[in-house]
């Protein structure tokens, strides 16, 4: 029987060692396994996906390795995530369990009573799972294509799309990610500043698990109080630092986040967004014995596919700053964007379509290879991920430089977003006729979102009424309903007259130029 190599390491790092560290307290990995071990044997009355519904609770990691020991593929879902949310979730991947450790919100609750979900309540340190005795440990034949994880992103319409990761891209991807340097098993300190419904997160958590070291978790409370975080932070042992170059960017601002503050600091390690010369010139200059990497990739091709490291004259020289070589046994190409899959002449600015291991099994409900996905069959059944970003292979050392999407999707803060979701969720506002939403750039960066809003004439007497701050409350008072915090549109405001481009469409660049602040 083959043996699921996640669930064998975990297995594997000796008892006393601690695998999880959090603000509600830490966990061995004798611990982590037993507990996990008393979860998945509760688990198995059940069958498909486990939603984990929690933030940064030891307990959670419990729910992941139980998940792991039975096979059966996660998805996490933060607090943060609305209501409505979590319905379109729970309807798209019809999970067989929920293992909640925070409480669940009344109304989603109800809707898993109403759906029959088994829903097992664990307090945070999952202290009261005691193994039944007698209880062989559980042992599943492994299947490299069974699905790992699954994560949501934004999808255009306004419905998230499911991405099902099976474990043998989780498998590539951690393998190439922990020979780009070498690494101390056992000894490393992953910090995990992603929320674990974002694909970041995948590259501390397995690589703590996988190397029988620890994942040292900091939550969103600890962000939101710079003071907090750092008296967390002062002396921590940490040596790998996974974080969106968004977040070294406000770490920076603190004149104490340096070598001294984390003396054991080797590497960090970035994905997700653009990181700039300037973050990266002023990390060299105060950690002196770290190295900074920079990777890149979407959720769909299992958190990245490249990867560099950058050096001071990369820093000091080059703006855009590389974003690496691919992965072994990816392949990139650069193709005319939303054309056919042919490589563009060398140096050419184009689409980047990954194929290779680490591409996904497709979107939940979706064909995979189906007009409305991004995935492109290949011969042999093998799929193909367009990505959406543009891109370009230097010829002569065949490095890959980010330059820009070829559709409204960004990256606001490390949250990946689609203005067209926000856009759609706006029109189904009362009296709403239309929206756009722009994101506001400061430094070259998007900053924050501002929506324009079309008013129909006999609209609800509350809407026709709000101007300025009071429309701006009252439409993210709605959308928060529907739409997570880091989504919602910062500035609020009405438009008279559409300003329109030459073929009748809402011209955004003009609306820009209207925007009171
Ligand atoms: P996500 O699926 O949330 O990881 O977001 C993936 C998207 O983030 C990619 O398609 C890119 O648009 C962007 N991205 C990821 N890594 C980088 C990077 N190193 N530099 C610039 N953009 C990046």
């Amino acid at each position: 029987m083959a043996v699921n190599p996640f669930a064998a390491a975990v297995r594997r790092a000796p008892a006393d060692r601690i695998a999880v560290d959090t603000p509600s307290g830490s966990l061995s990995y004798g611990e982590l396994v037993a507990r996990s071990e008393a979860l998945a044997q509760q688990l198995e009355a059940s069958s498909g996906p486990v939603l984990l519904y929690g933030h940064k609770e030891p307990a959670l990691i419990v729910g992941i390795v139980s998940a792991l020991l039975l096979q059966r593929p996660y998805i996490p879902v933060d607090p943060v995530i609305p209501a409505a949310r979590m319905t379109s979730i729970l309807n798209l991947a019809q999970p067989g369990a929920v293992v909640a450790t925070s409480p669940l919100p009344s109304a989603f609750l109800a809707e898993l009573r109403h759906h029959r979900i088994p829903v097992i309540v664990l307090d945070p340190l999952a202290a009261d799972l005691m193994p039944v005795p007698g209880h062989c440990p559980v042992t599943v034949d492994y299947a490299p294509e069974a699905p790992a994880y699954i994560l949501f992103t934004s999808g255009t319409t306004g419905v998230p799309k499911g991405v099902a990761i099976p474990y043998r891209a989780l498998w590539h991807f951690t393998r190439w990610l922990l020979a780009l340097r070498p690494l101390w098993p056992g000894h490393e300190v992953f910090l995990n500043q992603a929320p674990f419904n974002f694909d970041l997160s995948v590259m501390d958590l397995y690589g703590a698990l996988l190397t029988g070291s620890t994942l040292f978790c900091i939550t969103r409370d600890e962000i939101a109080s710079p003071r907090v975080l750092f008296a967390r932070l002062q002396g921590a042992p940490l040596t790998v630092w996974v974080s969106t170059p968004s977040f070294a960017r406000f770490c920076l601002a603190e004149r104490s986040f340096a070598q001294e503050l984390l003396p054991n600091l080797r590497s960090f390690l970035f994905c997700g967004e653009t990181l700039s010369s300037v973050v990266a010139c002023a990390l060299l200059e105060r950690f002196p014995e770290a190295e900074v990497w920079n990777t890149y990739g979407p959720t769909e091709t299992t958190v990245a596919v490249t990867a560099v490291r950058v050096t001071e004259e990369m820093a000091g020289g080059e703006e855009p700053l590389p974003v690496g070589w691919p992965a072994h046994g990816m392949e990139l190409r650069i193709c005319q964007p939303g054309g056919p899959l042919c490589s563009l002449p060398a140096g050419a600015i184009g689409e980047i379509v990954i194929s290779g291991p680490q591409v996904a099994l497709g979107y939940l409900g979706m064909d995979p290879g189906g007009e409305a996905s991004g995935f492109v069959r290949l011969s042999e059944n093998r799929l193909a991920y367009r990505t959406g970003d543009l891109g370009r292979i230097d010829p002569p050392s065949g490095l890959l430089y980010w330059h820009g999407r070829i559709d409204r999707q960004l990256k606001l803060h490390g949250y990946r977003l689609e203005l067209e979701e926000i856009e759609a969720h706006l029109r189904h506002l009362p009296g709403v006729s239309d929206a756009a939403v722009i994101p506001v750039l400061r430094e070259g960066q998007p900053d924050y979102l501002a929506a324009f809003l079309l008013i129909d004439p006999p609209a609800s007497s509350e809407l026709a009424a709000a101007e300025g701050i009071a429309l701006t409350a009252w439409v993210r008072q709605r959308l928060s309903a529907v739409l997570p915090s880091y989504a919602l549109p910062r500035i609020v405001q009405r438009i008279d007259t559409p300003p329109l481009t030459p073929n009748g469409k809402l011209d955004r660049r003009a609306l820009v130029g209207t925007l009171r602040t």
